[in-house]
């Protein structure tokens, strides 16, 4: 697993008190309960990593978690490699106010962080593309981010209704940006290898 060793290293409120900005990062965003956490685990293979419960205030931070330093090549120094895990987003008992701060850090972490290299999106498989997911969407084509969006909860589906969502999001998303679809389930471990190689992917290219 080339995402085994994640630690949680700090939260923070505001992109000025995550890890220096150096080496490769990928940032992890959904929805409130569209199983990020839980992806986040799965992918890590850390069953307790990330919170699954659903405390708002937990939530509504930017957690910085690291992995052990990438090897490139002989010569090459080692890749300092982090993920980041948004805060959840549309959490109906969240502040008008303290949403806004979160769309502005967010916005603000996306277009100014140098070490960001791509976004994971998590879409529950049943409700894909809410606002907050196009607001995400169009941040990345703005800044010219890679996206992969993992359609989770896929257990919730059959197989032919699963690869139908799939389908019909692939082709709403082919606008030439960079942007990659993939199914998921956290629960039943489908695409935990193909999401893992995307990260790597991400995290080294
Ligand atoms: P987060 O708010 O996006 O971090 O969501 P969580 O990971 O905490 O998950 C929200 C709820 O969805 C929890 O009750 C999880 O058990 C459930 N959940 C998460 N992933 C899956 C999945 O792949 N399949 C199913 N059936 N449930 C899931």
């Amino acid at each position: 697993n080339p995402l085994q060793g994640a630690q949680f290293v700090l939260a923070a409120h505001r992109i000025n008190q995550l890890p220096k900005d150096e080496g490769a990062e990928v940032a992890f965003a959904g929805r409130s309960n569209a199983g990020k956490s839980s992806a986040l685990n799965a992918l890590t293979g850390q069953k307790g990593l990330a919170r699954t419960s659903k405390t708002p205030g937990r939530t509504q931070q930017m957690v910085a978690f690291s992995l052990p330093p990438i090897v490139l090549g002989e010569a090459l120094p080692l890749l300092e490699a982090r993920l980041i895990d948004l805060p959840g987003y549309g959490y109906a008992k969240v502040p008008d106010a303290l949403r806004e701060h979160w769309r502005h850090e967010i916005d603000r972490y996306l277009h100014q962080r140098h070490s960001l290299r791509g976004v994971v999106l998590i879409v529950d498989i049943r409700h894909p593309l809410k606002e907050f997911d196009r607001m995400m969407l169009n941040f990345c084509l703005d800044t010219e981010l890679a996206c992969h969006v993992l359609l989770t909860k896929a257990d919730k589906l059959s197989r032919s209704q699963a690869s139908q969502a799939l389908a019909s999001l692939r082709k709403e998303l082919d606008t030439g940006a960079p942007v990659t679809v993939q199914i998921f389930s956290s629960s039943a471990g489908t695409g935990v290898e193909e999401a893992r190689s995307a990260v790597r992917q991400l995290l080294v290219g």
